[in-house]
């Protein structure tokens, strides 16, 4: 692979230059100078890092395989989305750039056929999202519907240890702000009650001893949330004389 950066080749050049009778002359060497990353910012590795889904962020040594086989990038024609280059960001720090694709990122399937192929044994898929989900927690990407739609459903499941499809309903237009028409509401739950599929209210089915369950996924979400959200712009110096390389 040539050196494509010329800021980075210093030709050392001579007038005259003989050596043991042989006239060596002109560009008789070339140096690389180092290419050196100063001041990275690592305070997006390191959120990454202290994430349970994000732990394997440091094994990627930015080979590419995960894009080459990526289902998004190849087969359904998405460029934008490349997670060795997401990865790359989180590495540097590039917040700036990182943020464009704060909706990209979540394009996601998770076929997890980059799981199966990194040969570093980056979790890929999980280390995308928890990518992603640094960007909501830095208030650099907004809730997506899908986000707020997650919350009430953990909420709800912390609640009832068990999916009630009427207070998810509930929770999920409360965080959208929205109020659908009590008539349509009555259509739907009158579906799903003769379809055997609504469980709600006093009689509905409720996990036993979820108290206890319930602190456990607790901590759990804690847990996974121990790291702050960072706050600031990201102060990046990359690259003295080279830049990022895409
Ligand atoms: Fe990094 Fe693994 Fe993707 Fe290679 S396949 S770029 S090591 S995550």
């Amino acid at each position: 692979m040539p050196i494509v950066e010329p800021s980075l080749v210093e030709v050392q050049r001579t007038e005259r230059l003989d050596l043991e009778g042989i006239d060596v002359s002109g560009d008789w060497n070339t140096f690389l100078r180092s290419r050196v990353a100063v001041d990275l910012d690592v305070k997006i590795l390191d959120w990454v890092k202290g994430h349970p889904q994000g732990d394997t962020i440091s094994r990627c040594w930015q080979c590419g395989t995960c894009t080459a086989g990526c289902c998004m990038h190849t087969d359904y024609g998405l460029q934008e989305f490349n997670p060795r280059y997401f990865i790359y960001l989180a590495q540097i720090g590039y917040e700036e750039e990182l943020r464009r694709y704060a909706d990209t990122v979540w394009r996601c399937v998770s076929c997890n056929k980059c799981v199966e192929r990194c040969p570093k044994g980056v979790k890929v898929e999980e280390v995308v999202h928890t990518i992603g989900s640094y960007l909501i927690a830095s208030g650099l990407a907004p809730e997506s519907p899908a986000d707020r739609f997650d919350r009430a459903y953990t909420e709800n499941l912390l609640r009832h240890g068990i999916l009630d499809e009427a207070d998810l309903f509930r929770t999920y237009e409360r965080l959208e702000g929205r109020k659908t028409p009590a008539r349509q509401i009555l259509r739907m739950g009158l579906t799903l009650l003769r379809s055997g599929r609504l469980h709600t209210g006093p009689f509905a089915h409720r996990a036993r001893r979820w108290a206890q369950m319930r602190s456990v996924l607790r901590a759990q979400l804690a847990r996974d949330a121990r790291c702050p959200a960072p706050t600031g712009a990201a102060d990046r110096t990359v690259a003295a004389e080279g830049g990022g390389v895409r």
